[in-house]
């Protein structure tokens, strides 16, 4: 049976980094893998929230790009996020991941009936909520009951992979720099900020939640003495 991987780019550094790990480790060949992003982008206007969407899918476009593939778009409006966030800006999308996973798995089931398909997505320990190892456990689990099985049962036909669910965002910022300049140009090119960057000259905004860890992995990435890393982001402000 032939086996494929989807990889589930955010845009942001720990699943494009998660790409590159699997992709290597693997030595995958082009035709066996494809990268996905999903589109949360509602038709609900007057959210400054679907900027940063439009940022992440380009920043996962030119990604998928280093990789010399396409970025397939799939479509997953959370109206009732959009709806949520324009009464209260700090709305949280709960179950954002668990949504991406159980689509993802739909797709996979759908358009590579004949193969055996991982999904890897880019959890890290310290993002919690859905975006935990344990999430990835019980989900592979349910797959079992609510996707076909091959081999008489036998075989796991869709699986969820997450190369970096117990580790945090420094360690994967020291898995891409010990991978040279891939790593290095996937990091530039990622975004991280909650914003699109039109009001910060095109930067990250340096202060969001999204820019905090960034700054903070790369932070602690310098604890050890060996690399010795400079961020390469654009923060507007360096707070
Ligand atoms: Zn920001």
């Amino acid at each position: 049976m032939s086996e494929k991987f989807l990889f589930l780019l955010s845009g942001g550094i720990d699943s494009s980094i998660s790409a590159l790990k699997i992709i290597s480790e693997k030595r995958l060949d082009k035709r066996d893998y494809s990268f996905i992003f999903f589109d949360r982008r509602s038709k609900i206007s007057g959210i400054k929230t679907q900027a940063a969407f439009k940022k992440e899918k380009k920043s996962a476009m030119s990604i998928a790009n280093l990789f010399d593939k396409e970025l397939t778009i799939l479509k997953l409006p959370m109206d009732w996020y959009a709806e949520a966030k324009k009464r209260n800006s700090n709305a949280f999308p709960h179950g954002r991941n668990t949504l991406f996973l159980a689509a993802s798995s739909s797709y996979a089931a759908i358009n590579f009936p004949k193969s055996k398909c991982n999904i890897v997505v880019g959890f890290v320990e310290d993002e919690g909520e859905d975006a935990t190892d344990e999430v990835v456990k019980k989900f592979n689990i349910l797959i079992r009951f609510a996707f076909p099985l091959h081999n008489g049962g036998n075989d796991q036909f869709i699986k969820i992979i997450a190369p970096f669910s117990k580790k945090n965002k420094h360690d994967i910022l020291k898995y891409a720099y010990k991978k040279g300049k891939i790593g290095q140009q996937i990091i530039k090119k990622s975004w991280s900020c909650y914003a699109d960057g039109s009001e910060f000259d095109g930067k990250h905004c340096g202060s969001c939640v999204g820019c905090l860890k960034r700054k903070t992995g790369f932070r602690m990435m310098n604890i050890e003495r060996d690399i010795e890393i400079m961020d390469p982001t654009h923060y507007f402000s360096c707070h």
